[in-house]
């Protein structure tokens, strides 16, 4: 500030130009002086106290922030992690169900709903890349018989030897399943029908000279029909399924436990 335009600093200034100001003069106006910086010094110290009060305030909330964060990160952490954990139990449970849904009760192959997934795959294949395909649908002979004779238990009994002995009896790349009741389906792919026909007639072998015992005396034989077809690199999957039908059928009529080639 000026001296023009403050009116004490204005009188000071002037009575210390002055040689003629007295002293009673001069000590007047160093007294108001003196009183405008004590008044000063204590307004200074006055905005200092409110101001440190202020940044204390100002600290102290932003430690309140800061602890508030902290605390909802440690809460979002926790989420993330039952949320990672539920995401795993979905996960597993999901393949479960999967496999449940693709996986016969009984025989613990897979069940017609996979099988009929899997050949129209191994279809779509074999016409893109013009490969050859084989199907195979395995019936046991006179299973009804096997029911009536020695219950149904032992019939189950028989249907679970038979599965075993399919699943021993597949290639890695065949596919194996339970087609319904005392019925297997097997698809061959990449194969041609000598090399399908002798994997069948090996399974048709073994289970007629297979042996299930039923009790301590007695044991059970028993054996199969197969229908086998060549996948003709046209046809549709059912009318495929009903050519190796046909097949089979045609085994039956010829006298059971043999395999039979569609035409
Ligand atoms: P074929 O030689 O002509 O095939 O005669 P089959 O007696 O085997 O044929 P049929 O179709 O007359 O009988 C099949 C029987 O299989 C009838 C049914 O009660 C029985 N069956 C179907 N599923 C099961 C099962 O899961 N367990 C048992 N124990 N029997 C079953
Ligand atoms: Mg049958
Ligand atoms: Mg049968």
């Amino acid at each position: 500030m000026s001296f023009k335009a403050d009116p004490l600093l204005g009188t000071v200034s002037t009575l210390l130009a002055d040689d003629s100001a007295s002293v009673e003069d001069l000590r007047a106006g160093l007294a108001a002086l003196l009183q405008r910086c004590t008044d000063q010094e204590r307004l200074l110290e006055r905005v200092t106290r409110l101001s440190d009060g202020f940044q204390r305030a100002e600290r102290d909330r932003g430690a309140d922030y800061l602890k508030h964060y902290l605390n909802e990160v440690k809460r979002v952490e926790k989420i993330v992690r039952i949320s990672d954990r539920y995401q795993e139990m979905l996960r597993e449970l999901n393949s479960r169900l999967t496999c449940m849904a693709n996986t016969d009760y009984l025989t613990s192959l897979e069940n017609r709903r996979f099988a009929c997934e899997q050949l129209e795959s191994a279809l779509d294949l074999a016409r893109r890349y013009r490969r050859p395909l084989c199907l195979a649908v395995i019936d046991i002979d006179f299973f009804k018989l096997v029911n009536d004779r020695f219950g149904h238990h032992v019939g189950d009994q028989a249907i679970c030897a038979v599965a075993k002995l399919l699943a021993q009896s597949v290639r890695e790349g065949d596919l194996c399943a339970r087609w319904g009741g005392e019925e297997f389906l097997l698809i061959f792919p990449a194969t041609a029908l000598p090399e399908a026909f002798s994997l069948v007639e090996e399974v048709r072998q073994c289970v007629a000279a297979a042996n299930l015992p039923v009790d301590d005396r007695t044991s059970l034989n028993f054996s199969v029909s197969i229908g086998l077809a060549q996948f003709d690199g046209r046809e549709l999957a059912h009318e495929l399924i009903r050519r190796v039908d046909a097949a089979l059928y045609q085994a039956k009529r010829s006298g059971r436990n043999r395999s039979q080639v569609a035409g």
